[in-house]
């Protein structure tokens, strides 16, 4: 068949696979775009409008130190322009490790003998939670490995669990999975236990390097994951999260796989991805990949930006697998949440277990094991506004990055005031002195911005409500 860059070789239906590795290598194979369509794309996308897949593969290809710069500059100004400086904090919970799956990558393989396994009790989950809450967390993931065990069924009945517990102003307001992909009817069993996003990563979207990663247990099948989320959508499930796991194959190909799965997602469903993961692969117990593909730091930014660019109005989740140096510098180019505080092994967050007990516990090692404390502190010193807000999910405003983007005002009338309600519960609540003085500032500096705008009387009120105890005040 001809290559034809305006047009995809599959065409999109519902819940039917959608990627041509020799469509996204071909469009990898066009000539290094010049200066000025560089700043062409740039300039779409600062004009609010997703980037195809050939304007996508331009920004890939433009390699000189000067273009680089370019596609940085347009994806920080485009975050500032777009998402201002919010950054929306939330931690993982880890809730069993059992797997039948062997992924090479991953410490749960069902062939790694080392692994303790461990599924939480229902009284552990409330532990876990009640240590998380006590840290000033609202914002949870709930982690899982794949097995029977872990069935819909399942999973809803831990969401309801976490959601139920309540220790003193401490709630957790949002719960995102990421789990094996379900059948539609689990998706929807799901759903009703009130999730917020269900991610899957497709880890890569090149269907023979999946064979290699994948031989065994039912993620060997690459179509079936791929599809897992046209479910989601068929159930109900309307934010769902993508991810591609970084070091598996070559990274200018998975970000092209990123950018095809969000185009089929808007073409049948009619809305994108509510966030995009890009994980680089971390070192795990019985760790087993060749390091060809692995993608240093300063591609790593490089794979940020032209993400922020490409697909402007969808969320960018960065975690705590990438160091402290690392989180901050990449985070003026895109990234919309970070998870503060993560402990990856199981059962940890109540119980503080020794190095040994350690190792053999966690799916991979960590490489910013901060208290949230520590991350938000962080965050003040650099101009951020830490965000605990669940305000869109709660309201039924789902596609809410879209409406971020989308909608004149919306930013100033929801989410900074949103933000701001809910760094001023966490002062109130769980900071320490030195970090309440540096918060109440950055508050009134973000208070500035919405000067002469209507809500901003009302926020005040909210505000004061909050100091004399009152919570969960949102817009
Ligand atoms: N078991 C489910 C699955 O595989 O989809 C969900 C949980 S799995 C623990 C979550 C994600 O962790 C995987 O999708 C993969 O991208 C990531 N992961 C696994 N091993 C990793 C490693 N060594 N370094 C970084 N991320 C890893
Ligand atoms: Fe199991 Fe998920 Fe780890 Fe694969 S990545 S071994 S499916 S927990």
């Amino acid at each position: 068949m001809k290559f034809n860059p305006e047009k995809c070789a599959i065409a999109d239906e519902r819940m039917k696979p959608f990627i041509d590795a020799d469509e996204l290598w071909g469009h990898l194979q066009q000539p290094k775009p010049d200066a000025a369509r560089v700043r062409q794309i740039i300039a779409k996308s600062l004009n609010k409008e997703r980037l195809t897949l050939a304007e996508t593969a331009a920004l890939i290809l433009a390699d000189e130190p000067e273009l680089i710069e370019e596609i940085k500059n347009g994806a920080r100004e485009l975050k500032k322009k777009v998402y201002g400086n919010r950054i929306v904090l939330f931690a993982p919970l880890y809730i069993g490790n059992h797997c039948i799956n062997n992924c090479k990558y991953c410490g749960f393989k069902a062939s790694n003998k080392f692994a303790v396994r461990r599924t939480l009790t229902d009284e552990e989950i409330i532990k876990e939670t009640e240590a998380l809450e006590d840290n000033g967390q609202k914002r949870l993931i709930l982690v899982y490995g794949e097995h029977p065990k872990y069935s819909p069924e399942y999973i809803a009945h831990t969401v309801r669990l976490v959601y139920g517990v309540k220790k003193g102003n401490g709630e957790i307001r949002r719960v995102n999975i990421n789990a094996a992909p379900l059948e539609i009817e689990g998706f929807r069993t799901v759903k009703e236990a009130g999730i917020g996003t269900f991610q899957v990563f497709q880890e890569t979207y090149h269907p023979e390097a999946y064979k290699l990663y994948h031989p065994s247990g039912p993620k060997k099948n690459f179509e079936y994951r791929l599809t897992s989320l046209d479910r989601a959508q068929e159930a109900g499930v309307d934010d769902v999260g993508i991810g591609a796991l970084f070091g598996l194959y070559d990274w200018r190909f998975e970000v092209m796989g990123l950018v095809r799965h969000t185009n089929h997602l808007e073409a049948v469903y009619n809305v994108g991805p509510h966030t995009i993961s890009f994980p680089r692969i971390k070192d795990a117990s019985e760790f087993d990949i060749d390091p060809k593909y692995e993608v240093n730091d300063d591609d790593f930014v490089r794979i940020i930006a032209i993400l922020r660019l490409a697909v402007p109005y969808t969320g960018m989740i960065l975690t705590a697998r990438e160091t402290q140096r690392v989180r901050t510098e990449v985070m003026q180019f895109g990234v919309s949440q970070i998870d503060g505080g993560t402990k990856l092994e199981i059962g940890s967050y109540s119980d503080s277990l020794n190095e040994e007990q350690n190792l053999n516990r966690e799916q991979f090692k960590i490489n910013d094991p901060r208290s949230l404390g520590d991350v938000v502190d962080e965050l003040l010193d650099h101009g951020y506004l830490p965000s605990f807000c669940t305000a869109c999910y709660r309201k039924g405003r789902t596609g809410e990055h879209f409406m971020e983007f989308s909608v004149p005002g919306f930013i100033k009338r929801f989410c900074t005031p949103n933000a701001i309600l809910t760094l001023a519960e966490y002062l109130e609540d769980y900071a320490k002195p030195e970090v309440v003085t540096k918060g109440w500032k950055v508050i009134e500096e973000n208070k500035k911005e919405l000067s002469g705008f209507d809500r901003l009387e009302e926020l005040n009120q909210r505000i004061e409500r909050i100091k004399k105890g009152e919570r969960d005040l949102y817009f």
